[in-house]
């Protein structure tokens, strides 16, 4: 029998979670916990995984020119990706103007327990002042990217026989953690179907939401369909040489538990999983760049803050000038950069966005009721940009993918 493959249960999964969540509410309880397990047990590697996974793609690149070039590609596609995603909302959100008019009224009474934080804070933040404190945050990822890349690149810098000892233990530590990983990922049917269960029972007023912020939703969910379905296949087939429907098809299991998850780190597991086994990328390639993926390349965030932004200008009744829609796009990158891969964390950043054009960080009040839904869609299109990155990257490098058009 032909063996009932891993996201044909993840959506059979999805269909129950949800009939469960809308008839049997008052259960929820009973099933919520393995959600809760799954998530925690994500979480628990994400740490290790990203150490020994950028420490081992470095060391194993070898040497300076390898990183450098390596380097350079994927800053250059993680930074146009996100410029394309972002002018792809703009011209949206100008072009349907959801806020203009929108229903004021609908603002809930929520408190604010949002601080605003200084781009060159976030910036400056990078460098951790003390490895073991980020160590222990998930959502400091950025600090222990950056530790783990110069710990790597010094490794590539010592003697032959510390060098030699010191590669091969972070591949033996990455390899146990990948092992590690797959026995969790063989779960994600039940996680998933508790976290969407539970996300539905909690969603009672969802037609309330739909009719209020419809127009805003449906402009956030266009243009990230417009960018997940035409711009990065378009780059994919013909940049990275990939057939994007057998891409897609390999990233399936990655990109419903980003979904379901929210969440770029947590689902970082799954993505190496599928691009290294399904679309074929080397671990060389992808332990380089998905954890920083996961972390920095986030184009689903970016375009949604950017929409976010301007949907709140309009709402307040401000016309942004031109200058002022130039720093939202610099600002929508930079704070992308800067969220971490976690639930809501491109909401908190869009606090950056309206100080920097001077509108009241109440704003954000305005668009907290449906965040949660459209942070699913934005962290499955983040997580569908890295792959796809990582696939580009990997076929520049001379690399013969199983996805190869
Ligand atoms: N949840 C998103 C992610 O993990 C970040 C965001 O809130 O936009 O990719």
């Amino acid at each position: 029998m032909k063996k009932f493959e891993l996201h044909w249960q993840i959506l059979v999964a999805l269909v129950l979670a949800i009939l469960f969540g809308i008839f049997l509410k008052d259960y929820i309880g009973y099933v919520s916990w393995m959600g809760t397990i799954f998530l925690r047990a994500l979480k628990m590697i994400i740490i290790p995984l990203i150490l020994s996974s950028i420490i081992s793609g470095i060391t194993n690149l070898g040497n300076a020119e390898n990183i450098g070039r390596l380097g350079l590609k994927t800053i250059v596609y993680y930074i146009s990706t996100s410029i394309f995603a972002i002018l792809t909302g703009l011209v949206l959100v100008n072009i349907f103007k959801p806020g203009v008019g929108a229903n004021l009224n609908f603002q809930e009474i929520v408190e604010l327990d949002i601080e605003s934080n200084s781009l060159s804070d976030t910036l400056i933040k990078i460098i951790p002042d003390n490895i073991f404190s980020v160590l222990s945050n998930n959502g400091q990822m950025l600090s222990v990217i950056f530790f783990a890349m110069l710990f790597g690149f010094f490794i590539t810098r010592v003697g032959d026989k510390h060098k030699q000892m010191l590669t091969d233990f972070f591949n033996a530590v990455f390899e146990v953690m990948m092992k590690l990983t797959m026995f969790i990922i063989k779960f994600t049917p039940f996680g998933i179907f508790g976290l969407v269960a539970e996300k539905v029972a909690q969603q009672d007023d969802l037609i309330a939401l739909m009719q209020s912020m419809g127009m805003y939703m449906a402009v956030v969910i266009l243009a990230l369909s417009i960018h997940a379905f035409i711009t990065l296949p378009l780059l994919a087939r013909f940049i990275g040489k990939v057939n994007p429907r057998k891409h897609f098809a390999a990233m399936r299991t990655a990109l419903l538990t980003a979904f379901s998850t929210s969440s770029s780190s947590a689902t970082l597991p799954l993505t190496i999983q599928s691009v290294e086994d399904n679309a074929g990328v080397s671990n060389k390639i992808s332990s380089f760049t998905l954890p920083l993926g996961a972390t920095i390349n986030m184009d689903g965030t970016a375009l949604y803050e950017c929409v976010a932004v301007i949907f709140i200008a309009q709402a307040y009744g401000y016309d942004l000038s031109f200058g002022q829609q130039v720093v939202v796009v610099v600002t929508a990158l930079l704070a992308s950069i800067g969220a971490a891969g976690i639930p809501m964390a491109g909401l908190v950043m869009i606090t950056i966005i309206l100080t920097a054009v001077g509108l009241p960080l109440e704003g954000v009040g305005l668009i907290l009721a449906v965040d949660r839904i459209l942070d699913m869609f934005r962290t499955t299109v983040n997580v569908w940009s890295d792959s796809c990155g990582a696939a580009i990257i990997a076929t520049s490098e001379g690399e013969v993918l199983k996805v190869k058009a």
